[in-house]
């Protein structure tokens, strides 16, 4: 993919062979490449590592509950009774679990034809359907999932189970008046974990030794990436120690929540940060004393992008071929490529605009305003339309003057070009006054917990 986008934009005089290259079906490569090139990123190694020994996987104690059947009681006073009574008797204690069948949704499969193979009928699926909210769910199964059913001896629907997720159970039974569906939500249990890593290899590498998640790692690197270049500057001795929710269900872990509280430790550098749930139940990390982790301003407006072509006041136009000004950075990337808001802003342009193309111009606030360029299609938002850092507002093309399919980008500090990739860009927003008491409330408590799991394991080392 990094061959082809790059003779994109050397063959600019040949306009054919940009042609063909964007309409070569690209995307399966992006998608591999985009994948690997993320995987690279967080697991840049010092020294290639030995074959990462398996994780000795947790081994829990999982009770399951099997129904219970009675057991026919064969008592001294069944035995003097005739035969044909205690026959009768087992049938009947056991027929509820004798006729059950589970079947898997398969591709293309819809629930009147499962009710068909199932043999009940479709007034039995129509009256069930017509139970409300409950049942809704059931117009969305996918293949793979599982449909449990019993049916009486006479082969009428008796009872259908649904596991909708590790959460939720779905569960439509027979009354004495038809039929009743009932939504069952197992208990979620939230309890926090510690770790404390030391990396020797890669923020990945030894973030899986110590057995954090791959959702924790790229949550703890998302979180630390306005501050640290995870890409370039993890060194060999850069420490990190976290403390994040786990999630159970009957006493089973299933996944990790959020990062409560971290600290990172890079090139000597001290950096942490906590989660605050304001009032309004919106989460984001601040610093200790309660600066935003956030820049107003996303780096780049696309993820994994090569930058083609930099910000250059002498440049040669590669189209006009003479020195103009290039006051933005071009962004190699396949068409339909989404781009994202770099900042929170307004829509204050959106249409053509001569060898820009399409173009979308945000607004941020007084002072600055941000130009995307050379789109395929606009996002939803219209002119005039308020926009939130990371929404997409447009697609990768080549509209206008250019040959491949890329971005060009341009940040504007008081009407004035900058180069968007070194710019500074301010700090969001930190934490609001009235917010400062429950801020040091709710994030004290986290943070001595973080010292303490820090003072263990210096103490273990
Ligand atoms: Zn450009």
């Amino acid at each position: 993919m990094i061959h082809r986008t790059s003779q994109i934009h050397r063959d600019y005089k040949d306009p054919l062979i940009s042609t063909r290259m964007a309409k070569s079906k690209l995307s399966p490569v992006l998608i591999i490449s985009t994948f690997a090139l993320l995987v690279a990123i967080i697991s840049f190694k010092f020294y290639t590592p030995a074959e990462p020994a398996s994780k000795p996987s947790e081994h829990r104690l999982i009770t399951i509950k099997i129904p219970e059947i009675p057991e026919p009681t064969i008592s001294k006073q069944n035995l003097d009774k005739p035969i044909a009574t205690v026959a009768t008797k087992i049938q009947s204690s056991t027929v509820a679990t004798l006729n059950t069948s589970t079947h898997t949704v398969k591709p293309g499969e819809s629930l009147s034809k499962i009710f068909q193979l199932q043999n009940f009928s479709p007034s039995t699926l129509y009256k069930i359907m017509q139970l409300g909210k409950a049942v809704n769910v059931l117009k969305n199964i996918k293949p793979g999932q599982q449909l449990n059913f019993s049916n009486n001896d006479a082969g009428e629907f008796s009872s259908l189970k649904y596991q909708i997720d590790r959460i939720k159970t779905l569960n439509v039974s027979t009354t004495t008046t038809g039929f009743k569906a009932s939504l069952i939500e197992k208990p979620v249990e939230t309890a926090t974990d510690t770790a404390s890593v030391k990396i020797n290899n890669s923020l990945y590498y030894d973030g899986k030794q110590a057995g954090i998640s791959d959702k924790t790692i790229m949550e703890l690197a998302n979180i630390f990436g306005w501050d640290i270049d995870f890409a370039l500057n993890i060194r060999q001795g850069d420490s990190f120690t976290l403390l994040y929710e786990t999630k159970f269900i009957d006493g089973e872990r299933i996944e990790n929540g959020h990062i409560l509280a971290a600290e990172f430790i890079n090139r000597g550098t001290k950096y942490q940060t906590v989660r605050f749930v304001n009032n309004k139940g919106n989460a984001e990390y601040f610093s200790p004393d309660g600066k935003s982790m956030r820049k107003t301003f996303l780096r780049t407006p696309i993820d994994f992008a090569r930058v083609s072509s930099h910000f250059n006041l002498r440049r040669k136009h590669p189209v006009l071929n003479r020195i103009r000004a290039h006051k933005g950075v071009d962004y190699a990337a396949v068409s339909g490529t989404a781009i994202k808001a770099t900042g929170d802003g307004k829509v204050v342009f959106r249409g053509r605009k001569g060898g820009y193309g399409r173009v979308v111009i945000l607004k941020h606030g007084q002072k600055y305003s941000t130009l995307y360029a050379h789109m395929s299609k606009y996002g939803r938002y219209r002119n005039g339309s308020t926009v939130k850092q990371g929404q997409t507002i447009g697609y990768v093309g080549k509209s206008g003057l250019a040959t491949g399919p890329h971005l060009h980008y341009e940040f504007r500090v008081n009407g004035v070009h900058r180069n968007p990739l070194t710019v500074r860009f301010p700090a969001a927003r930190p934490v609001a006054r009235n917010q400062l008491a429950n801020f040091k409330q709710q994030t004290s408590p986290l943070l001595s917990q973080l010292e303490r799991t820090k003072q263990t394991q210096l103490a273990l080392n």
